[in-house]
């Protein structure tokens, strides 16, 4: 399998060159030269096998042989080492929890299988790869545990000082090992702006061989549809469910566009609910054909606040640039913070179902989708993103209740902080990453 930019003027690459370069130097985002297809066979198949039979059947088509089989197989098996429950709501309702994972979101899906294979290119290559991030929370820790103890790999990621939650920090700043953190003086943007700098500075260039893990690697996206394919296949065996609807908690559209190469590849999937909060640049597209990024708005699902989406790029693109044509798989849907309150309370009353704020706009999503009169009698699987005992505040706001946090958290909080406070100026971090071992 070969990648090419959705810019199309760069040189196609292979999967390796693609994963350690993340976005192509054209700019673009990488995608397939050609969706890999299931033959209805090969699908029946597969029903009734574990999430990592799935996992390992797609990741194969992607990755091709490249690596060998039973090396993929077990980097499979070490990513993906938790549950992924599928919870019933009511008879045609499910949610798909994606939180058991090291960090309690789903953002480790993508990020334990990037590591795996980021560090398995550079050992090829018996190289040392340093991967740098700046993160305003759910990203680095993702990176920080996907990435911890994985041979020929290092992490070094920057925060802004006091304005991370403190379990955020925790996350952050105790995955030691091979992970770096650094405290920024500064806000997110200046620790974005220290990263840019550092990856066009030829004196770095020379000593390290740097690389980014934001959301656009292609390795944290093919990894993100294993779930979809899984629970659309488990419902049909389980259940004799077919085509269920997907609604997806969307902030920079990587989660959905996994969802659509799912289908793509030809699994049982119906249709997509776009569920975004005020920040609606998509859902706005959808309705209007015109897409009109708008500033940053913050809300109460806060993972979810994006302007301008980084993989709306490839959506346009698997869609041929016609909103007509998207709109026929997904449906956007844009939940104001006060729906989102109201859908906390109403899953809980009813299912006695705790959701964190996330998953309570895909569900408010899946709700206003149905009683508008659409996928009737049909399965919907609202996709949960966010363990809530991560978003405490915000729940506890509206339910009158004490969550329970879980044991690995609460081991989490008892860890050492590990973290070297820097400033704002470039030269702080180039010094830093300067006095790195080779
Ligand atoms: C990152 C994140 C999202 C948004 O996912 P995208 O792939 O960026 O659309 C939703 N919920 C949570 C909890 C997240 O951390």
């Amino acid at each position: 399998m070969i990648y090419f930019s959705t810019s199309k003027s760069s040189i196609p690459v292979s999967i390796k060159k693609a994963t350690l370069e993340g976005l192509a130097p054209d700019g673009g985002l990488y995608i397939p030269s050609e969706i890999p297809r299931f033959s209805p066979e090969e699908i029946e198949l597969l029903e009734g096998a574990s999430f990592n039979n799935i996992a390992f059947a797609i990741a194969k088509k992607f990755i091709g042989a490249e690596i060998p089989l039973e090396r993929l197989e077990e980097m499979i098996e070490s990513c993906y080492n938790f549950e992924t429950p599928l919870i019933t709501l009511d008879s045609n309702t499910f949610v798909e929890e994606l939180f058991s994972g090291p960090t309690l979101a789903f953002k480790d899906y993508g990020a334990r299988f990037l590591a795996r294979l980021t560090g398995y290119f550079a050992s090829e290559d018996q190289r040392l790869i340093t991967v740098l991030v700046a993160t305003s929370g759910d990203t680095g820790s993702a990176v920080a545990y996907g990435f911890q103890g994985i041979a020929n790999t290092r992490v070094v990621l920057l925060y802004p000082s006091g304005k991370v939650s403190p379990l955020q920090e925790q996350q952050l700043t105790t995955a030691g090992n091979n992970v770096h953190a650094l405290e920024v003086q500064g806000d997110f943007d200046d620790c974005q702006r220290m990263v840019k700098q550092a990856f066009v500075d030829p004196i770095l260039k020379e000593r390290l061989t740097l690389t980014s893990a934001n959301s656009i690697n292609i390795s944290r996206l093919i990894p993100q549809s294993f779930y979809y394919a899984w629970a659309a296949l488990h419902l049909k065996e389980e259940l004799g469910v077919t085509d269920p609807i997907f609604s997806v908690p969307s902030g920079n559209y990587g989660n959905l566009t996994a969802g659509v190469l799912a289908k793509k590849m030809g699994f049982p999937i119906g249709h997509f609910i776009a569920a975004s909060n005020a920040n609606d640049s998509v859902t706005r597209y959808l309705e209007e054909g015109r897409y009109e990024p708008r500033p940053t708005i913050t809300t109460l699902s806060t993972a979810m606040d994006v302007g301008n989406p980084s993989n709306f790029a490839r959506l346009r693109y698997f869609y041929h640039n016609s909103n007509e044509s998207m709109g026929r798989d997904i449906s956007g849907i844009a939940v104001s913070d006060e729906e989102t309150r109201a859908a906390i309370r109403s899953a809980y009353d009813r299912f006695g179902y705790i959701m964190d704020p996330h998953t309570a706009v895909a569900f408010r999503a899946l709700e206003r989708y149905r009683s508008s009169g659409h996928g009737e009698g049909k399965t919907g699987i609202v996709l949960s993103t966010a363990h809530p005992s991560k978003f405490l505040d915000a729940i506890e706001s509206v339910l009158d209740l004490k969550i329970e946090v879980p044991q690995r958290l609460q081991c989490l909080m008892e860890k050492k902080k590990m973290a070297t406070l820097i400033g704002s100026d470039y030269k702080e971090l180039a010094s830093f990453l300067n006095g790195l071992d080779q």
